[in-house]
């Protein structure tokens, strides 16, 4: 089976999570230390909070906020689920804007008409690599006085005219679920300028504790979502490694590019002059009026052919339980809807060789 996805595992990896477990320190140790500034420096921001998963970075960064009970939060339909759900668990609602068909991020000028006297924040997903329109959101935020969040999930070395992504408004988040860019096998981070975010963000993951605080005394209500140490030494190691784990995303996106570019029915991720892609997933989308069940029926064909293929993303307002609690039906994103029905991910990863993408693309093309 060609894999959807695959992490790309080297000898420093290993080396890196041996070394410690060679030492007494498992949890609150100098890797987390190390790996957070690390990151800081690359993204080029003040403040890096390594966090045990993307979708709990997004969380805390949804309470350092101090958004809550009734508050609305604008985001988009077409991300993967942590995006809005995050939103939910402070009991807040998620208001979803529609999507640019052409880069699949947030349409920012349908956001104005889903602000009211509750909204508090703009939450923008840099979708399969592709940083949103970081500029415009910023003005919209600053105009009606909200809090902008950055899920760059999918974005790790991105950047939006020069500037890398995740270091947009109040706070962004990264995730490094094996699927990503990088991989710490579960994991995730919140980058952010603001030393009060920062400080909320280190309390709220250690359980509410406070910084030299006695380890039974809890501030505020906190969690458990601290990185381990093993985890913390293989992102270091996978961020050693970034500028050629990026050259080598790009190297299979090209290649792909040249197979699939003008094939009638059939098109390829787009790219845009300010925008720099961090290649997370490789998605062509079916010609318009494809449906559902014909996507769907191709994506089985080529797993037949042992080829593994993915639909990102069905829209999050049609997964059964926003539909049960919210009343969401079909139309109301035509955007996001139409689209989600004739993508496919293709296998992509760091070492999906040449002949391979032959095979896929022989096979895709063969089918449509
Ligand atoms: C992967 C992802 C997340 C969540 O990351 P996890 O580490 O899997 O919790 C959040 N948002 C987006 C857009 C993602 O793709």
């Amino acid at each position: 089976m060609i894999p959807l996805a695959k992490p790309d595992i080297t000898d420093l990896e290993r080396k890196e999570v041996l070394e410690v477990l060679k030492t007494p320190n498992l949890s609150l140790g100098p890797k987390l230390k190390e790996f957070e500034e690390k990151i800081a420096s690359y993204i080029g921001i003040k403040y890096a909070i390594a966090i045990n998963s993307g979708t709990s970075a997004l969380h805390l960064v949804i309470r350092a906020l101090g958004i809550g009970k009734g508050d609305e939060v604008i985001t988009s339909p077409f991300s993967f689920i942590a995006s809005a759900n995050c939103i939910l668990y402070v009991q807040a609602n998620p208001v979803f804007v529609d999507i640019d068909p052409e880069t699949l991020n947030i349409d920012v000028d349908r956001i104005e008409k889903g602000i009211n006297e509750k909204t508090k924040a703009i939450l923008a997903i840099d979708i399969f690599g592709l940083p949103a329109e970081w500029e415009v959101l910023e003005r919209r935020a600053k105009k009606y006085n909200l809090y902008l969040i950055e899920d760059s999930a999918e974005a790790l070395g991105a950047e939006y005219k020069g500037k890398k992504t995740g270091s947009f408004g109040d706070a962004g988040i990264f995730g490094f679920y094996p699927n990503k860019q990088i991989t710490t096998g579960e994991g995730g981070m919140v980058v952010t300028n603001n030393e009060k975010i920062a400080e909320l963000c280190i309390s709220m993951r250690n359980q509410g504790r406070n910084k030299g605080q006695n380890w039974l005394q809890h501030k505020r209500l906190g969690y458990n979502y601290r990185l381990s140490e093993v985890n913390c030494a293989l992102g270091i190691a996978q961020l050693e490694r970034i500028e050629e784990i990026l050259k080598k995303r790009e190297e299979v996106a090209k290649m792909y590019n040249g197979r699939l570019k003008d094939k009638k029915g059939l098109k390829i991720p787009s790219s845009f002059p300010e925008l720099t892609r961090s290649w997370f997933v490789y998605v062509v989308q079916l010609e318009k009026g494809v449906r559902r069940k014909e996507r769907d029926k191709i994506i089985k064909e080529l797993k037949k052919k042992e080829i593994e293929c993915g639909n990102y993303f069905p829209p999050i307002h049609l997964q059964p339980f926003y539909r049960k609690n919210f009343g969401y039906k079909l139309g109301d994103f035509p955007v996001t809807e139409g689209i989600s029905e004739r993508t496919i991910a293709l296998p992509f990863h760091n070492n999906l060789k040449e002949k391979e993408i032959d095979y896929v693309c022989k096979n895709l093309l063969s089918l449509i």
